[in-house]
């Protein structure tokens, strides 16, 4: 899971690439955006994993 906490901001990071997005109000908030805008997660070894739409769109 790679929504952090900077401060009292969240931001949630793509575990493949660059891809950030932060300004996030609360945890709720990130979660709810990563739904909206087809980011995905995955499970990988016990250890979870988000990944941006550009990197989804590269396949699995
Ligand atoms: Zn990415």
């Amino acid at each position: 899971m790679s929504i952090e906490r900077y401060g009292n901001k969240y931001e949630l990071q793509c575990d493949f690439c660059s891809n950030c997005i932060d300004d996030f109000e609360d945890f709720q908030e990130a979660v709810d955006y990563k739904k909206a805008n087809g980011w995905k997660s995955k499970n990988i070894n016990g250890e979870w994993f988000d990944k941006c739409p550009d990197c989804v769109e590269e396949g699995e």
